[in-house]
Formats: C-alpha cells, structure tokens, sequence
C-alpha cells in the first residue's frame, strides 16, 4: 500500500503552486528554487538513467536554519520531500515520483569543512561536502578520512550517511556508521536536532543517529556530521593477483589477514569478464586477460611501517601462496601511477558496464564462508534458464559484498532482459537467502527493492521499521514510498 496522495493543505487548486514557490523563495531566496523543466532537468534522473520524476521545485538552501524553514512550508502544506546529495545512489532514492508534487531539497550549498579537531580526531563538516574534499582536507592534516569509493568525485556526506556507504576500506575501517560519532538532522517536524557530539562513548538512551543512518532521507535531513579521522598511512602498496577460483581468493584473503592483520585495507575481487570491459582503457587490463586466469584479486596494505618491510613480507606472501597453488601469478604496483591504473581498472567497471545496455544488478551480502558456494550454484541456475545471459562479478569480497550483475550475451538480449527482471532477481534473492545472506549490502533500497524489502523481512521487523517512520514522520513527507511503502491512517 502506497502513501496516501499528497494535497497541498489549505491551498486551493491552481493558486497552489504559485504560492508554495513564493513560501520557498521567501524562505531560501528566489534564485535558489528552481522551477523551470530546464533548471529542474538534472535533479530528476538517477545516475543509472533507469528512472526519471518530476518535481513542483528543486531547493538549494545554503545552510541548516534554510532546510528547516523549508522542511516546515512543506509540513504545512504537505509537499513530499525527496533528499538529494551527489544524485550518484544505485536505488533511485534521490529521484522524486512522476507526480510533480514533491520538491527535491538539493544538500550540496551545505559543503562547508566546518572543524577538524587533531586531538579528538575527528572532522565535522557540512551535508554537501563531496567526500572527497572531505578527503582532501584531512590529508591537508596528515590525517585519513577513509570512506573511499568510485563516485567519491560527486557523492556528498549526506547521502553517504543516508545509504550508510561502504566502498573499498571497510574492511579495515568500517562502513559510514562505523565512522560517524555525531550528527546534525532537521527533523520531518522542521525541528533542528543538534547532535554533533565527538563522542566515542556516549551511553544516553537511544542511538539516535543511528537511526538517521541508512534511512535513505524517510527519517529527516542530515544537514552535518561529526565523522572519525586517522593517522594518514605513510605506506601503501597496491597488488593485483590472479586466481581460478572464489575459494582460492578466500583462502588467499585468510593468509593475507593473519600475516598483515590490521594493514590490510582492501581486498577485491573481479570476474575477467569484468576485466574485459574496461580492457581498451586500460593497458594493464589487457596484460591481466593474456593468460586464462577466471578471476583477478586486488589488494591494498596501509601501513605506518616502511614500504621496503610491507613488499618483503608482501612478497614473501606471494611466493608462498603460489608455491600452492592458491595464486597463479601477480603484479605488485612498482609506482604510484602503476596503483592508480590497478585502482581505476577496478572503478572504471561500474561505468563501463552502461555500454553493455540494460544491466540486472545486485548489490548483496554474504557470510564470507558461502561466497565460492553461492557464485557457482547461482551462475549455474542462472545459465540453465537462460543460456543467453552472461554474469559480471565484482566486489568487496572482503566484506563478503559482491555486485553481482545480468547482462545479455549481446545488445538484442540486454533489450530483452527488462522482460526477465522479476524472475532473474527472484532467482539470485533466493540464492542469497539460502545462502545467509541480505539482498542489499551497501546501496540501499530505495524505489528498487522496496516491495521485496516488505516481502523479505519478518512480520516483525517490518512492523518495528514502519513504526518509526510512523513515530518520526506521521505525515510521510519525507522521501515517502522510499524503504517503506506506508499505509493510509
Ligand atoms: C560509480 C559508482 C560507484 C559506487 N560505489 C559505491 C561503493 O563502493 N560503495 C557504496 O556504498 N556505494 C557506492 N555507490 C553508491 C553510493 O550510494 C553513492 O555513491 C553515495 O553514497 C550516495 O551519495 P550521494 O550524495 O550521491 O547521494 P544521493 O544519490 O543524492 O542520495 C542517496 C540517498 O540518500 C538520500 N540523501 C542524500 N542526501 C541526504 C541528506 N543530506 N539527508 C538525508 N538523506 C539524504 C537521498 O534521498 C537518497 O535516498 C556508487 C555509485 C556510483 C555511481
């Protein structure tokens, strides 16, 4: 059941939109609402151009004061909000209904480096600060903010907290809850809530913030954060190896962990199909496809020891691991350059998979231990009722993530596959079940997996998460019909 048709309370037909612009306009100023189809144009469509909305205005206020006197317009008269950071989420979640009743309240005039405190390590800054500015002002300090991921260049902080990011390093420093320790929200009620507290511990009652993270902008707006900084490593040393199996790629990350533990800071695995669609950009790719090797393994180490210490102990490793058999061959990046080709094989694919046409994606989860079992009974299902597909596997197998992704053999099927969506994702979910695991790792739910979210999750739990968008947004204002489709009262 969807949320109940939005009116524009105590406006009467035809007046209505002229008014609520004039409220925005007082509250933000008239150059910041954007109500034309031009002006409008670039905030309503997903990154993935798979879906496309209509919005009433697009809002871009400058600070926190600006997006609760906005939040309470669209209280009083009902208006659906639709958070929006970088426009770079894989679920749809920024992207408003074709209605033409929401507005989209774009984050990114919030983007200032508001503090870094060297000695709490910690770094507060505005919602639209794009993460890598965030990045960049912490290396300014000697110091590590570690979220790092392909659409870093766009995403803000904001949405990062709202589909609680992950990307290639949490293996060693966790994902966005795991980095936040404050946060500030206006809340549905346009109320300002100011938790940016630099607490590492912090028992009183709820965690609040926790709930804010993840909700994909139903809960309230996150206008900024207080996030975790680090010693900025003075090594690093980036590796790609090639391995036959899944199984010798978990068996390789176990050696890797227990002999350079807490310097291990990403651990990737890539199909070679996947190394195929991005061999014409890079030289190092085609280097990789020369020899048959089914999949490619790309490892980080960070480390505060010398970079002479981590490629002994680096190669060492390696020479072991070959000696059985657990890796066919690798390459240790010998220059800067040589990391950043490794890095931008592996983060070219996501974008280089848009060339193929429709793309079936899968953003799961599994207990690390199932991986090797559920990619070779999945890919065997999936080849028996449909010879014509081919599978793209690539992820932070690390974390036990992988995207897990449907193509056609060629453009004709890719066309075909929209037809076949249902069944294929059914197929894979029930897998991923089977296997213990969850049907959205890192990207989140928003308008794409919000049904089978209801149909995958117990009774229960589905009852406690529509109670608190019920308690936290009795009028379903915010993002609604994203992660919970709610019922009329
Ligand atoms: C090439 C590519 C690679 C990616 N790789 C990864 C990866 O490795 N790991 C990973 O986790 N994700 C990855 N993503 C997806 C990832 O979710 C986003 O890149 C990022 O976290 C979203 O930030 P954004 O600012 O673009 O949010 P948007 O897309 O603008 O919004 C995402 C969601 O958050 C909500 N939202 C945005 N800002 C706020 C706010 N201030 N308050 C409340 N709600 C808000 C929106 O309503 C929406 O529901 C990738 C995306 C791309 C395009």
């Amino acid at each position: 059941m969807e949320c109940p048709p939005q009116t524009f309370e105590g406006l009467k037909l035809g007046e209505s939109t002229n008014h609520l612009l004039a409220a925005f306009a007082d509250a933000i100023g008239k150059e910041y609402v954007l109500s034309t189809d031009e002006d409008k144009e670039p905030y309503l469509t997903d990154w993935g151009k798979r879906f496309k909305g209509n919005a009433l205005a697009i809002l871009r206020p400058i600070n926190t004061s600006e997006v609760a006197a906005i939040v309470n317009v669209c209280k009083r008269h009902r208006v659906p909000i639709v958070p929006q950071g970088g426009n770079t989420g894989l679920c749809g979640g920024a992207t408003p209904d074709a209605s033409g009743q929401a507005v989209v309240i774009c984050l990114r005039r919030l983007n200032q480096i508001q503090a870094l405190d060297l000695e709490n390590a910690t770094i507060t800054v505005g919602a639209g600060a794009i993460l890598k500015d965030v990045q960049n002002a912490a290396i300014l300090q000697n110091r590590l903010f570690p979220l790092s991921l392909a659409a870093e260049g766009s995403c803000t902080i904001g949405g990062n907290l709202a589909t609680n990011a992950g990307g290639v390093q949490v293996l060693r420093y966790g994902n966005m809850r795991d980095l936040t320790l404050g946060l500030e929200v206006v809340t549905a009620n346009g109320e300002i809530w100011n938790g940016l507290r630099g607490l590492r511990k912090d028992n009183t009652g709820y965690s609040l913030k926790d709930l804010f993270i993840g909700s994909e902008g139903t809960l309230g707006i996150i206008t900024a954060a207080t996030l975790k900084v680090f010693p900025l490593p003075i090594t690093k040393v980036t590796v790609l190896v090639k391995v036959n199996d899944v199984a010798s790629s978990i068996a390789l990350l176990q050696q890797v962990q227990k002999v350079c533990s807490a310097d291990l800071t990403a651990f990737e695995l890539i199909s070679s199909r996947a190394i195929e669609l991005v061999a014409d950009r890079f030289i190092l790719a085609q280097q990789l496809l020369q020899d048959q090797a089914d999949w490619i393994v790309l490892i980080e180490l960070s480390s505060m020891e010398s970079e002479e210490k981590i490629r002994l102990d680096l190669q060492n490793l390696l020479m072991d691991a070959m000696n059985s058999n657990l890796v066919i061959d690798g390459i240790v990046a010998d220059s800067i350059q040589q990391s950043k080709a490794m890095w931008g094989i592996r983060e070219t694919i996501p974008e280089a998979q848009l060339q193929l046409g429709n793309v079936i994606k899968h953003d799961i989860s599994l207990p690390i231990s199932e991986l090797s079992d559920f990619i070779q009974t999945t890919n065997a299902r999936l080849k028996e009722s449909w010879p014509d597909i081919e599978i793209i596997v690539f992820g932070h197998v690390g974390d036990g993530n992988l995207h897990y992704n449907i193509v056609g053999i060629n453009l004709e099927v890719s066309a075909l596959l929209e037809n076949r969506r249902g069944q294929i994702n059914q197929l894979v979910h029930d897998q991923v079940y089977l296997h213990n695991g969850s049907f959205s790792a890192e990207h989140g739910i928003g308008q794409t997996k919000v049904t089978e979210l209801s149909e995958r999750k117990s009774f229960v739990e589905m009852a406690l998460m529509k109670a608190i968008k019920k308690s936290l947004d009795p009028l379903c204002i915010m993002n609604p019909n994203k992660v919970v489709l709610r019922e009329p009262d």
